[in-house]
């Protein structure tokens, strides 16, 4: 036998494992829809006027190969001891809680839970993080997570604007010893909303400074501890609100800011076992007073009931959020940080408060011991102080960094002084390098001596010390030992549809395959402990990566330039629409604010144009579903003078590709517009368009959809936008960790340069896995799937649009208002039938109200697509028979789901048998999931609203 190796593949090559269908299916696909091939397809379905060459992309890599590349890159970060502070920390992730949440598919691929009944376990999950942050500050009520300190401090001044009602100014104070990081979002936000920062001493200044709010660190970023009784008092007497950003550890020993008057406190849950991943992925927190619960911004878990007046779980409030409020949305955050929120709270529940009040104990002490020490060695610190001290070093300061930074000990630098945070990481060694270091010749102290005689609780005054309980609930108490708490965090995962058990066919939200070789390397050691502000010399791995990926996604895109800096899909939108503001307002263009935006449009854009500080005008749609031109051009040319932009999504969110998109960038641009594209669908576009080249000047791209960062049951995710050339000088910019070649003046939208950069390893492992070949045959699979499910469908549901030649782009709406008329039966009975199916529902009444959005992705053989479109087929003959009177329409299988076991085992008095509730279809007799609850009641929930874990005393009852 002769070898010809070159001809046998390797058996890691990825591109097979990433794409579903094989040879034969992509052929007997192609047969049912009536193509000749993957090329013939895509002739007929995209524009041929927008159709690309070749990406200059490298060819595919084996997965193997992926991973030896990444570990070289990942060396050339160097892991320092990081004493910097500023809102992020060393932590231990406790492995129980790294293997089983973060590395474990059951929890990092499910989507965010719009359907509750199969989504329980996050959902109690994120109702404990609820309660855990209530506890800690003291406050009533807290949504289940922000993306990033810094933007929820700006969620919250834009909180207080809405709130402060009897306020008139304008005007918003933010104390001096706030994080740099988070001032700098402050400023950009108030610029943008048209409101004023006014930067200063809050407990000197507050008093001559009318304003509608405050903020105020607490700590301070520099170390010190004061009350906040005053402030919040004086703001009080002044009709405005108070903001307390404050570090979550030091909440177990010091008062709550709510106990002390703030009406709203935010931070960051990042040291409670999330790693500092270079700035992110981190769930920041928002708590606020009842009385405020209709304004609070993000997603807020509630207390229901079922059908069977059990206790279920579900997202409240959902009327304040984009995708129903559009532009007088409370905030345009749609993907938040579900999974680090989930990590924070399981890391709360597995220490318990004991477990956490050492853990911040034992923080305090160690600063303590460091103070004293620098005390005795002639330095001057902050004698109040929970975590962090700050050293008075005159002219020595630049000197005493620069030793410290050799020995690999990162302190934070300042002007005539350094500081130094401890956390859960910190030893008693290192308290001894640091003494090192500011020594000089003396010999150091010793800290078992000083441990000796010093006092309880050092540097925090007896009136701050806290003294009320706090994670009282059953939860926090009862799985202490790993076992436990394996079984709690598997007994919640089991409750879960993921993408490990079935396809999940989100329309607009790619629920493609998230490879384990693209989630490896995000939890080696020098990717996940960089500090946001580490040295930049510390940091050549991940610049290395962040500068591929941008090459990469400019090959993806026909872009020039990209900012990692937005964290999520909505940020994107934000940043690009400053980009596009700063671009007129250059060119002295300053009256240009209206934003058309078609009315098929996600929520998420007329939120974000409403925070860009720009006036929304509706663009209509066509019967077909497109972008309404003479509509379009009308209102162009009659807002010429103040056109700003035009937000469209490509394909369009109906599904198709629209063949006007070149003109509709032509008529924007021609009344003096700029083209913003929404990425969100760019699935259906790599390898084969570019916005970039059929006229759009910036986009962003969700990483968590195309670029197959998972979904985390809702977050992480980023957003980072490309941008044509003449944008490129007006991207954010960071001011503690700048970019360079950008002016430090920019906009900042984040708290950290590159947003979540902790997780931009898996989309540069899936291009380079992927290659120029395999993302192109990727997209044509993606179109191939959604015409394939189109297809078997549109003889049962009729497909609501489709483009040249009938065909949809990568997903499909299907129209159930017909169905609805005839029978009564609604989109939502369909998707909660599914679960009894074992499927998640598609995206519901998105962007047509009475219908399902389809969207298969490339990643689901044509077993699994043949079994969902079996489901569904299968369905349409129960709704049949609910048609042809053989079963009543108010009790059916339909309006009964999901169905529980509890419904099978009980009592049986329904039309219809056992096993068709339960197991309606063959295949299911091997892989059944049995939802935990029956369909839940929405309006309940919303009427009386409950965010917290039950009160303790229903536990006793039980
Ligand atoms: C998902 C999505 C967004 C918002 O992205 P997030 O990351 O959730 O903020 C915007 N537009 C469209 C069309 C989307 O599908």
């Amino acid at each position: 036998m002769t070898h010809n190796l070159s001809k046998l593949s390797q058996s890691d090559d990825f591109l097979n494992r990433h794409i579903g269908p094989d040879a034969s299916q992509t052929a007997a696909m192609l047969h049912t829809i009536g193509a000749n091939s993957l090329d013939d397809l895509i002739q007929q379905t995209v524009p041929a006027s927008i159709l690309r060459g070749e990406m200059p992309l490298s060819a595919p890599q084996s997965e193997t190969t992926t991973l030896n590349r990444l570990r070289k890159i990942a060396a050339k970060n160097q892991i320092a001891r990081s004493f910097i502070g500023a809102g992020y920390h060393g932590t231990i992730t406790p492995p129980v809680i790294l293997r089983n949440v973060l590395e474990n598919p059951g929890w990092y691929t499910a989507y965010t839970p719009y359907q509750p009944e199969i989504a329980q376990g996050r959902l109690e999950a994120l109702l404990n993080f609820q309660q855990m942050i209530i506890d800690l500050t003291g406050l009533e009520l807290a949504n289940a997570s922000l993306l990033d300190e810094a933007t929820a401090a700006a969620e919250a001044m834009a909180m207080c604007k809405r709130s402060a009602r009897k306020n008139k100014s304008n005007t918003f104070f933010v104390d001096h010893n706030c994080h740099p990081q988070t001032i700098a979002v402050l400023k950009t936000r108030a610029l943008s909303l048209g409101l004023e920062i006014t930067v200063g001493n809050a407990e000197t200044e507050l008093a001559d400074t009318p304003c509608f709010g405050v903020l105020i660190q607490y700590p301070a970023t520099q170390g010190h501890v004061s009350s906040l009784a005053e402030v919040a008092s004086q703001a009080k007497s002044q009709e405005a609100m108070t903001v307390v950003a404050a570090d979550i550890m030091s909440l177990l020993l010091l008062t709550p800011p709510g106990e002390q008057g703030a009406d709203i406190v935010v931070g960051s849950a990042q040291r409670f076992g999330v790693p500092m991943g270079f700035g992110g992925p981190h769930a920041a927190f928002f708590a606020t007073r009842d009385s405020y619960k209709r304004s609070i911004p993000g997603r807020i878990i509630g207390v229901s009931i079922d059908s069977r007046g059990n206790k279920a779980l579900r997202m409240a409030m959902q009327t304040r959020e984009q995708h129903i409020r559009r532009e007088k949305a409370t905030s345009n955050i749609c993907t938040s940080q579900a999974l680090l929120a989930i990590m924070a709270v399981f890391y709360a529940i597995y220490h318990g408060p004991d477990g956490l009040k050492t853990i911040a104990q034992r923080i305090n002490r160690i600063a303590g011991i460091f103070a004293a020490g620098l005390n005795q060695l002639g330095y001057n610190t902050n004698t109040t102080f929970f975590d962090t001290i700050c050293i008075a070093t005159d002219s020595a300061s630049t000197e005493l960094a620069d030793k410290a930074e050799a020995a690999l000990l990162n302190v934070r630098r300042g002007d005539k002084q350094l500081s130094v945070s401890f956390d859960e990481t910190s030893t008693a060694e290192d308290i001894e390098q640091l003494w090192q270091i500011f020594a000089g010749d003396q010999a150091i102290p010793s800290v078992d001596q000083i441990d000796k005689e010093l006092q309880n609780l050092p540097g925090i005054p007896t009136e701050l010390q806290r003294n009320s309980s706090v994670l009282t609930h059953p939860v926090f108490h009862q799985y202490r030992s790993e076992t436990e708490m394996l079984r709690y965090m598997n007994r919640l995962e089991r409750k879960d549809i993921a993408l490990n058990h079935s396809m999940i066919a989100l329309g607009s939200c790619t629920m493609k395959l998230n490879a384990t070789t693209e989630m490896i390397p995000i939890t080696w050691p020098e990717f996940s402990n960089i500090h946001p502000f580490a040295p930049r010399s510390q940091t050549t791995g991940y610049l290395e990566l962040i500068d591929e990926l941008e090459q990469q996604l400019m090959a993806c895109t026909g872009y020039d330039k990209f900012s990692m800096q937005p964290n999520a899909g909505s940020q994107g939108e934000y940043a690009g629409l400053l980009a596009i503001k700063r671009y007129h307002e250059s060119r002295g263009d300053t009256a240009r604010d209206i934003c058309l935006i078609p009315s098929s449009a996600h929520g998420t854009n007329p939120a974000s144009a409403a925070m860009a500080g720009m006036r929304v005008v509706i663009v209509s749609c066509d019967a077909l579903g497109n972008v309404n031109i003479d509509d379009l051009k009308e209102k162009a040319e009659r807002h010429a003078d103040q056109l700003a932009a035009l937000m469209v999504t490509y394909p369009s969110t109906h599904g198709v590709f629209e063949e006007g998109i070149r003109d509709i960038c032509d008529i924007t641009h021609q009344f003096g517009g700029q083209v913003y594209v929404d990425g969100a669908n760019m699935n259906a576009l790599v390898g084969l368009a570019a916005p970039g080249e059929f006229g759009a000047d910036v986009s962003h791209l969700n990483l968590h959809k195309t670029f197959c960062i998972p979904h985390g049951g809702g977050g992480p995710g980023m957003g980072p936008i490309g941008v044509k050339a003449h944008l490129a000088s007006f991207l954010p910019n960071h001011p503690v960790y700048p970019i360079e070649g950008l002016d430090q003046n920019n906009d900042t939208i984040a708290a950290a340069t590159f947003g979540s950069a902790g997780i931009l390893p898996i989309s540069w492992a899936y291009i380079s896995l992927m290659g120029a070949a395999g993302l192109k045959q990727a997209t044509q699979v993606a179109i191939l799937s959604a015409n394939y499910v189109a297809t078997r469908l549109n003889e049962h549901y009729p497909v609501l649009y489709t483009g040249r030649n009938g065909r949809v782009a990568h997903e499909c709406i299907i129209d159930l208002r017909p169905l609805k008329e005839s029978t009564g039966i609604s989109e939502e009975d369909i998707a909660k039938r599914l679960m009894d199916y074992g499927f998640h529902a598609p995206t519901m009444s998105f962007p047509v109200p009475g219908t399902l959005m389809i969207e298969p992705t490339e990643s689901e053989s044509k077993v699994e697509l043949d079994r969902f479109c079996e489901a569904m087929i299968h369905i349409r003959r129960e709704i049949g028979r609910i048609e042809s009177g053989q079963l009543p329409a108010d009790n059916n299988p339909l309006v009964n789901a999901p169905h529980t076991l509890a419904d099978i085992v009980g009592e049986w008095n329904r039309p219809y048998s056992r096993e068709e509730a339960g197991f309606p279809v063959t295949n299911l007799s091997e892989n059944k999931y049995w939802p935990t609850v029956n369909r839940i009641d929405n309006v309940f929930g919303d009427r009386n609203l409950i965010c917290s874990c039950p009160p303790i005393e229903s536990y006793l009852q039980d």
